[in-house]
Formats: structure tokens, sequence, C-alpha cells
């Protein structure tokens, strides 16, 4: 097969936006984001950047507190504490990652879980896995929306999801996992991986090596999710996945640019507004 369906995030992430527009145009107050960015990584800068834009397209009002890299634990902790307080904020985010001196789950754990909006607290985790109403991190719902645009009913479907981390893998699993769908999570000391793949109806890899999922570990068919994001020394950027070879296996496949990155922003927003609602 060779004419894979190419999901475009960049669209599904403007109608997101659209319709959330419409939500918040219907609100009576802004909804706002504050964004705490720590130190002077330039990539770090960049998606701040755009997070900020991206609000201001829906009409979400943005806060930002910038501060040096070598900011101590209590100089960034009072700035979530006086986000925590101020009732113009629905949602905070704590730009990860921070610099090594600072204990960043300490600094996580003290967002009002009602105003996490990566849903990386304990309240907001535990709610995930009980299937309460909470805060969802943001890439594994965008990656879900990416899937339903190509399969409505995900029930019974052997779904892969290479990488365990808190922020994606972990919360992914959860919610394949609530589509009814049977979960293996691989990871760094997985076995066999290449052939655990290949048992994927849907295969989501968030790992961060370029390339490293081959065309042949790819089940006729699949649905591919990739969610790594590599910069090539030639400046150029990858996923995890070998694109073109994965062309020629699956049913469906975002790319990388332009595929999940975009409903990252897109579920960021949404929190945001869901948390003001
Ligand atoms: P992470 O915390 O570094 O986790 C990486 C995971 O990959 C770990 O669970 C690790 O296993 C696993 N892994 C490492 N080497 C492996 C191997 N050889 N075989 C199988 N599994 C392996 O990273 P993350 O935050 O989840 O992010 C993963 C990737 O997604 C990165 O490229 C990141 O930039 C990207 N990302 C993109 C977005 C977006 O918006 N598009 C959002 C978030 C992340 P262990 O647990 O055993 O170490």
């Amino acid at each position: 097969m060779s004419d894979a369906i190419i999901i475009d995030g960049k669209k599904a992430a403007a109608d997101k936006r659209t319709e959330l527009k419409n939500i918040v145009d219907g609100l009576d107050k802004k909804p706002g984001l504050a964004v705490i960015l720590v130190g002077e990584d330039p990539a770090s800068h960049v998606y701040v950047r755009n997070k900020i834009r991206a609000c201001e397209k829906v009409g979400i009002q943005s806060f930002e507190a910038r501060l040096p890299e070598k900011a101590t634990q209590a100089e960034v902790a009072a700035e979530i504490q006086a986000f925590n307080d101020n009732p113009a904020i629905d949602g905070i985010l704590l730009q990860l990652p921070v610099p090594d001196h600072l204990d960043s789950d300490a600094l996580i754990h003290m967002i009002k879980p009602e105003k996490d909006v990566d849903g990386l607290t304990l309240p907001n985790i535990g709610a995930l896995v009980a299937e309460l109403d909470g805060l969802v991190p943001c890439t594994p719902q965008g990656s879900m929306h990416l899937i339903k645009t190509v399969e409505e009913n995900l029930s019974g479907k052997h779904a892969v999801v290479i990488g365990r981390s808190l922020l994606f893998g972990k919360p992914m699993a959860q919610l394949l996992l609530q589509e009814n769908c049977t979960v293996t999570t691989a990871h760094s000391r997985t076995q066999n991986i290449e052939e655990i793949c290949k048992q994927a109806d849907i295969l989501v890899a968030a790992v961060g090596r370029p390339k490293m999922v081959k065309g042949e570990w790819i089940k006729e068919g699949a649905i591919v999710i990739d969610v790594g994001i590599n910069r090539l020394d030639d400046g150029t950027l990858c996923g995890d996945v070998d694109y073109e070879e994965a062309l020629g296996k699956a049913k469906a496949i975002t790319p990388v640019p332009g595929g999940v990155g975009p409903m990252t922003i897109a579920y960021l927003l949404a929190n945001t507004v869901k948390a003001a609602q």
C-alpha cells in the first residue's frame, strides 16, 4: 500500500482553534493562561512564543513570567504561587525542561490542580487513571484526536505506545485503554520491540530517536502517530518513524513537522478553556 493518508495536524489544530474561539466568545470573562519560562533554552523560547500567539488567536489572555537561568527554587515557586492566587489566570504552565538545579517535580506539584493545564499534578494523573474528570496532558489528547480523524471506533484494536513518560507515554496508554484498545507499552528495556510493533493496529512512537521505527516494523494498514521531534545535523526536523518507509505500509501517518506538534498547542488552549469553564 503506498497511498497512506497523511494526517494533517495543522488543519485539525486550526479547526480546534475555531471551535475554541466560538466557546471563548460566549464566556463572560476571557480565559487566562500563564507561562513560566526559566533560563535561555532557545527551543523553549520558540515554544512559548508559539503558545502565546495561539492564545491570541482564540481570545485567551496570556501572561508570562520569565526568570533568569540562575533563578532559585524559591523565586520560581513565588511566581507559581502568585499565578495560583490570581483570579484572572485559569491555566498555569511551567515550560519544561527547567535548569538542572531546580526541582521540577516540586514546582509542578505546587500548581493548583484546577489550573494545571499540562495535567502533570498528582490529582490530575489520578483522575485520568480513575476515568474521572480532570485535566489530561495535551499531546496525548491531540494524538487521540488525530487517530480519531482516521478511525472513530478503536474498540479491540491493538495499540502499541513506544515511550512511558509521564508527559506522554503513560497518559497516551490510558486514553487508548479508555477507548477499549488492547495496549502494550514499550520502552528502553523492551525485548523484541520490532516484533511487538508489527502487531500494532495503532502504533504511537514517542522516544526522541530519529527514524527508529523502520517500515518493516509496521503492520500493513496500521495507523502511525509519530510524536518524536528530532533535529538532524542539517537542521531539518524528523520524527521517530522512518516516514518514507512507513508510507508504504501504514494506512495513515502523521508527518513531522505538521502532525502532532500543532495539536499539542491546540489542546493546551482547550485545557485552558476547560479550566476557565
Ligand atoms: P522522554 O521522557 O525522554 O521519554 C522517552 C521514552 O522513550 C522513555 O520511556 C524511554 O524508555 C523510551 N526509549 C528510549 N530509548 C528507547 C529505545 N531504544 N527503545 C524503546 N524505547 C526507548 O521523552 P518524552 O517527553 O516522552 O518525549 C518523547 C519524544 O516526543 C521527544 O522526541 C519529544 O521531543 C517528543 N515530544 C513531542 C511533543 C509534541 O508536541 N509533538 C510533545 C512531547 C514530546 P525508558 O522509560 O525505559 O527510559
